[in-house]
């Protein structure tokens, strides 16, 4: 896919970048995903697969 080798962030697919899910009870808990910060921080061949799937990475190697 020709990323560059390093460490890519994406907001967070189950919780959307919020930090929190929804039990479906109408209440929330942090989500176990990203630790509740939103954040998935990926390597390159993650993010390739992400970036496939149509998501845009928030951050790439500096
Ligand atoms: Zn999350």
């Amino acid at each position: 896919m020709g990323l560059e080798p390093g460490e890519y962030e994406f907001a967070c697919i189950p919780c959307r970048g919020t930090g929190t899910v929804d039990r479906g009870d109408g209440t929330t808990l942090d989500c176990p995903d990203c630790d509740g910060t939103g954040i998935d921080t990926v390597d390159e061949d993650d993010a390739a697969e992400y970036v496939s799937l149509g998501f845009s990475p928030l951050r790439g190697p500096v």
